[in-house]
């Protein structure tokens, strides 16, 4: 039997999900869309209510099932629901073998070309009835900022473990790594001096996060980790000894045990420059006081090689014509999110580029051989 996807319907898909709406925390008229769409495809449908506690107008994310004629676990399909801005009343172009905005707007293929893939991989399921898995599908709000809605899922209503999340750039990568990623924030309170009469009695906090960072790695640390110092606030008037000064930085590694190394370090820098600075004023000891805080973004993203959703995808590929390279990206999505849930779902690229800009575009041959891939992945699944 050969199952092929629609690619007329699979681009009228598309267009149709682009003229929605669907800012982050704006979901709520795509959400109620797609949730129909997907009931009139046949599956069983359930919207959780996190839509309130994550500041979305929309009652949630989408978990919808259809059955298979096999048996078994569910193969996953994710792709997110919300957009970036400007995505307010996207005019899509359709110009020989690529789909743009109009130029003053994002195009919305990210995500919307994996919403209509996913879509129309339903549909072919629907329509032509070959031999498959149930299929899974997850739609998730704001991904986009800091994915709280991958983050706040109800992951005991996933019943597979293999998937894949469409939510990437070209089709020829697939990415099965991505790092975790810490914040790092530090308050240093100095101690203010008048800086004409007796600058010799104050601590200056520019001066210890200045002697932290001379002792510190930053930059790019190793092959799989980088920190960054990017933000600083501090002082007010150049003629007291400056009390305060607050730095932000981050960290991402591929490894966890690389990442927490560099943040000990970190650490270590402070309380070393802490130390430098401690003194005794009219006989008394003064110090600087440094508070830090190092909340986790996110966790990463480990696929291995041989993880059943990658040798199927790589396989797909292949059979399409698609030279497809796993790769491991620098950033985070859904998929580093429900990687932590011990979901191993690969990130497969839908031939959009430049994601997050008005000259955003979508390649509609990679788009449509990114269906395929992803229809011959769902069919291939349980075999
Ligand atoms: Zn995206």
């Amino acid at each position: 039997m050969n199952v092929k996807i629609n690619e007329k319907r699979l681009l009228d898909t598309f267009l149709k999900l682009v003229v929605i709406d669907s800012e982050s925390w704006n979901e709520g008229a795509i959400q109620k869309h797609l949730a129909e769409e997907l009931k009139q495809l046949g599956c069983s449908v359930w919207v959780d209510k996190i839509g309130k506690k994550i500041g979305s107008n929309a009652q949630g994310n989408i978990i919808a099932t259809l059955k298979g004629s096999r048996g078994g676990k569910a193969f996953l399909l994710s792709s997110h629901m919300d957009t970036v801005k400007p995505g307010k009343g996207i005019k899509p172009q359709v110009k020989h073998n690529r789909i743009t905005s109009d130029g003053t707007t994002i195009l919305g293929a990210d995500d919307k070309a994996g919403l209509a893939i996913i879509l129309e991989v339903l549909r072919t399921l629907k329509e032509q009835k070959p031999e498959h898995s149930p299929v899974q599908v997850i739609f998730t709000l704001n991904e986009e900022n800091g994915m709280s809605g991958a983050k706040n899922l109800d992951y005991s209503k996933i019943k597979g473990t293999d998937g894949l999340i469409l939510d990437n750039e070209s089709v020829n990568e697939l990415l099965i790594q991505g790092p975790e990623v810490n914040d790092f924030k530090v308050s240093i309170k100095g101690v203010a001096a008048h800086a004409g009469v007796c600058p010799e009695k104050g601590i200056s906090a520019l001066e210890v996060a200045v002697k932290a960072l001379s002792l510190m790695k930053t930059g790019r640390i190793d092959k799989e980790t980088v920190c960054n110092f990017g933000v600083v606030h501090g002082g007010e008037v150049t003629n007291v000894v400056m009390p305060y000064l607050e730095l932000k930085a981050e960290v991402r590694s591929l490894c966890p045990k690389k990442l927490a190394k560099q943040v000990k370090h970190m650490k270590d820098c402070f309380a070393k420059a802490a130390k430098a600075f401690t003194k005794r004023v009219d006989g008394k000891v003064i110090k600087p006081q440094i508070t830090i805080e190092t909340p986790r973004r996110y966790g990463s993203l480990n696929v291995p090689k041989n993880a059943p959703a990658v040798k199927l995808v790589l396989a797909a590929a292949k059979k399409n014509g698609v030279n497809l390279k796993t790769m491991a990206s620098g950033g985070g999505c859904d998929a580093n999110v429900m990687c932590q849930h011990g979901l191993l779902m690969p990130n497969l690229g839908l031939g959009v580029q430049k994601c997050h800009t008005t000259q955003e575009y979508l390649d509609i041959k990679e788009f449509n051989q990114a269906a395929a891939i992803v229809l011959d992945t769902v069919l291939a699944y349980g075999k």
